[in-house]
């Protein structure tokens, strides 16, 4: 089968770091085209990155090494790729405020071209499924009624969630499949350096200490798990309504994996710890049962030692595309706790755009 060429916007940045280090050896997807800020326009992608490279696992192609980098902010340019046959869908990971990252996703669509994001600024756009694969792939399906409205022809937007979501809403997805009603959690999230970006916050800030406040955080993790559980509805997706969620969001020393330390109150049936555990390894959702290249084998590792997960030790678990949970006990205000923890960087970013790719792929709106 011939590869599905893709670009990426935001090639030179930390998550476009890792969008090319994972699609290295990818057998649906080849890296053609490249773009990020004027600053690296007119460059080789190595020069570009020189001095910078970040990522973590495979050793990129050298034919994405010898990439001319274009600028993002010129769509032309991507759609003469897409005419040459370079450039059949874009990843954007692309950090520049949200509102011009917004505009300029959907100047993408609107010429042909899927986006498939990690910003957040398509997140609460009615028409845009927000897509975690293992839990809400049934959203991919507004795509058609996105593209009707908007009159994109072939384009289209789809989101991924932030990234330290992931580190505990397949678990509580898959509590919630198992039967159980969720009513109130409260999480306390641990976050990784590399989650802000390169240079990201200052040494001087960050060692030796922690940082109780990451802008706009708090809020997108009280929000965003409403609409990944919610329904499609007409041209729209409906916020589901039966959670309420308090979080609290810190930075700390970590370079990559987000923790997070959840408590649960369940409705009226509440899951005993070894049921959570049980449900949690016996899960498997459509990328591990359509058998999706990055889906991880086992996309909820159990730890049953004291004191795991843990970043350093457990963040590659499952090809860094898997949640490990941990710490998984009685809860003495709320029913059931644990630890969630996912790399962010990989799960939490470029591996989870990946993932709902090869999800759009397989439900045929990109190739
Ligand atoms: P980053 O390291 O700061 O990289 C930003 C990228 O955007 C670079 O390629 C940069 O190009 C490009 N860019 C900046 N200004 C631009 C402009 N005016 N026009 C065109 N391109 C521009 O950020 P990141 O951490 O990779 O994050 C990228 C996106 O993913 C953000 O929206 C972020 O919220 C989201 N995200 C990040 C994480 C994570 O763990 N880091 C997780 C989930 C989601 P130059 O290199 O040329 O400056």
């Amino acid at each position: 089968m011939a590869k599905i060429p893709v670009g990426i916007l935001g090639a030179t940045g930390m998550v476009g770091q890792q969008y090319v280090a994972l699609l290295a050896d990818h057998p649906w997807f080849e890296v053609r085209y490249a773009a990020a800020s004027p600053r690296s326009a007119g460059k080789k992608y190595a020069e570009a990155v020189a001095g910078r490279w970040h990522a973590t696992g495979g050793v990129p192609h050298p034919s994405v090494w010898g990439l001319v980098v274009e600028d993002a902010g010129d769509v032309s340019k991507a759609l003469a790729a897409a005419k040459r046959g370079d450039c059949a869908f874009v990843f954007s990971a692309l950090e520049m405020g949200k509102d011009e990252t917004g505009s300029l996703e959907e100047a993408y669509a609107a010429s042909g071209i899927p986006v498939v994001s990690n910003a957040s600024a398509h997140r609460w756009t009615e028409d845009v499924p927000m897509l975690i694969a293992e839990v809400n792939p049934q959203h991919a399906d507004i795509i058609p009624a996105q593209q009707k409205n908007r009159g994109w022809g072939a384009g289209f937007i789809a989101v991924k969630p932030n990234c330290s979501i992931q580190s505990y809403m397949t678990p509580v997805w898959a509590l919630m499949r198992a039967g159980y009603e969720i009513k109130r959690m409260i999480v306390t999230t641990l976050q990784a350096v590399s989650g802000a970006g390169y240079p990201g916050v200052a040494s001087l800030d960050m060692i030796d200490n922690i940082v109780p406040y990451i802008g706009g955080e708090e809020e997108k993790s009280e929000r965003e798990p409403l609409k990944i559980l919610g329904s499609i509805s007409g041209a729209k997706i409906e916020n589901y309504r039966g959670l309420e969620i308090s979080a609290h969001c810190n930075r700390v020393a970590v370079i990559d994996g987000h923790t997070a330390c959840v408590s649960l109150e369940f409705g009226a049936g509440k899951p005993s710890v070894e049921e959570a555990k049980k449900i949690w390894a016996a899960f498997r959702a459509l990328p591990q049962e359509l058998g999706f290249p990055l889906a991880p084998e086992q996309p909820i590792i159990v730890r049953e030692e004291a004191d795991r997960p843990q970043p350093r030790k457990d963040r590659g678990a499952g090809k860094a595309m898997a949640v490990s949970v941990g710490r998984i006990r009685p809860c003495n205000v709320f029913d059931l706790r644990f630890v969630g923890l996912s790399h962010n960087t990989v799960r939490g970013a470029a591996g989870g755009g990946i993932l709902n790719a090869e999800l759009l792929k397989a439900k045929g709106y990109i190739g």
